[in-house]
């Protein structure tokens, strides 16, 4: 494919190059020594990925954007430090393993799974203060930041935050690596994956009659060929977040022996969030600089000026798996914006992968006053993001989900149609809300059948 423009290694792009844009959702810190300190020792301190990890990731999302393979990204709107526990941990993964099992086995296709964890510590706000009783204190951005509780000291943003953050990032990620190399997602062992707390789930019966079909075929293939089928037990997980604390961005910005370019080595995939996604963007500045494969959310007041832009300047090499576009719309926005976002994206020739967010188009506020979402807005958003892009001519890549393995209840509807009085029972997230473990895997269930419609 032609180059879109030149290297952006070329062209006046630098680690600090992002200062000289507009700086959006940034923290205001207090002591600018303090600040120069902790960065000094992050910029010091072993990366969180490699960078072979990164260009594998690059390598599926290039198959993704050939329909030859499903991303499933999901995870917290925002990780706390309180749930960098084994429990949450392996219950995210167990999800997300389940979900994608069920994508592998019903749409015959392979699946990357990328979580929004270890690092998805950043979050943007509406303001950047916040008032509460005449009492005007700065917004928690998040753990990486400062602490939710509303006082002085809690919500002053602290940079030793973002070594903290970069810590439990590193035993989060130390984790993962270990249950997975240890045998966790064998499929021979799937009572592995059992959540404790689920009882007489209509999805977890469901999944494990075809954890049981899956089985079966498996030893029918053994005994045919006669050897023991390998890599059963091998999965890969990826770490993404959204690449929001510019500082921290940079920190962890490194070049590598033997390879050329800088890559973000605190996550595999960094992604832009929709408030920084400008042209004039630091963010944008700062993202467009490195070799890993990056996200992008766009939006209704997405124009097709600003996707093109924002194509040429992210992947200006219009790289296969470089670039994915994170359409979050809303189900009752999204056929008024994706068709053309397509058709603009096809006759500039731009080489993207289209990831479905159903979560962030559909937020609303109960009148009991939580923030909430739909299940059947969720669902539909997914369902008319596959029916949209076929008619297209295009194809939908993956979904882009925030869930969560325990029990909670945030999102209204789905299997058990959780209602508006029920949120208070477990509404535990810092942020958003997420879909619990049965939301999680009847969504996947539908995803299957969207697919093959
Ligand atoms: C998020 O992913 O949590 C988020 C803030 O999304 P968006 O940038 O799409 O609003
Ligand atoms: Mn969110």
């Amino acid at each position: 494919m032609k180059s879109l423009k030149s290297n952006p290694q070329s062209d006046n792009w630098s680690l600090e190059s992002w200062k000289t844009k507009a700086i959006r959702q940034q923290a205001t810190y207090p002591d600018q020594a303090h600040l120069d300190k902790a960065l000094s020792t992050l910029s010091s301190l072993p990366p969180l990925v490699t960078s072979w990890e990164v260009k594998r990731l690059k390598s599926y999302l290039a198959e993704v954007s050939r329909g030859e393979r499903f991303l499933v990204q999901g995870g917290d709107c925002a990780e706390s430090f309180a749930d960098c526990n084994s429990s949450i941990i392996s219950n995210r993964l167990k999800v997300l393993i389940q979900m994608s099992l069920v994508l592998i086995h019903g749409c015959q296709i392979p699946v990357v799974r990328v979580g929004r964890f270890a690092g998805q510590y950043a979050k943007p706000r509406s303001a950047d203060l916040e008032t509460r009783d005449g009492v005007s204190l700065p917004s928690f951005r998040g753990d990486i930041v400062n602490q939710n509780e509303f006082t002085e000291a809690s919500r002053i943003p602290n940079p030793d935050k973002m070594l903290e953050a970069y810590h439990y990032s590193a035993m989060t990620m130390n984790f993962i690596r270990a249950l997975v190399a240890g045998g966790f997602a064998d499929i021979r062992h799937p009572e592995y994956w059992n959540i404790e707390w689920v009882k007489h789930s209509k999805s977890a019966e469901k999944f494990s009659q075809l954890v049981t079909e899956i089985k079966d075929s498996v030893q029918f293939a053994e005994v045919l060929v006669g050897t023991k089928v390998h890599n059963l037990s091998s999965v890969e997980f990826f770490s993404a977040h959204e690449a929001l604390h510019l500082h921290y961005e940079q920190a962890l910005t490194r070049t590598v022996p033997r390879q050329d370019g800088h890559f973000n080595l605190s996550a595999h995939f960094p992604w832009i969030g929709l408030r920084t996604n400008q042209l004039d963007s630091a963010h944008v500045e700062m993202m467009r600089g490195i070799e890993n494969p990056i996200g992008v959310k766009i939006g209704p007041e997405t124009d097709d000026d600003h996707l093109i832009d924002l194509c040429r300047t992210l992947n200006p090499e219009n790289e296969a798996g470089k670039l994915t576009l994170i359409h979050r719309f809303g189900a009752k926005n999204i056929e008024n914006n994706l068709p053309r976002l397509i058709k603009t994206a096809q006759r500039a020739n731009l080489d993207v992968v289209w990831c479905a967010d159903p979560m962030h188009g559909n937020t609303e506020a109960t009148s009991n006053g939580y923030k909430t979402r739909r299940f059947e807005n969720i669902s539909k958003e997914v369902e008319l993001s596959f029916k949209i892009h076929k008619e297209n001519g295009s194809h939908l890549g993956g979904v882009h989900l925030e869930l969560t393995g325990e029990n909670v209840t945030e999102c209204l509807g789905g299997a058990r149609a959780l209602q508006e009085a029920d949120l208070s029972k477990a509404y535990t997230t810092q942020v958003d809300p997420r879909l619990n473990y049965e939301q999680a895997l009847e969504l996947a269930f539908s995803i299957k059948d969207f697919f093959h419609q």
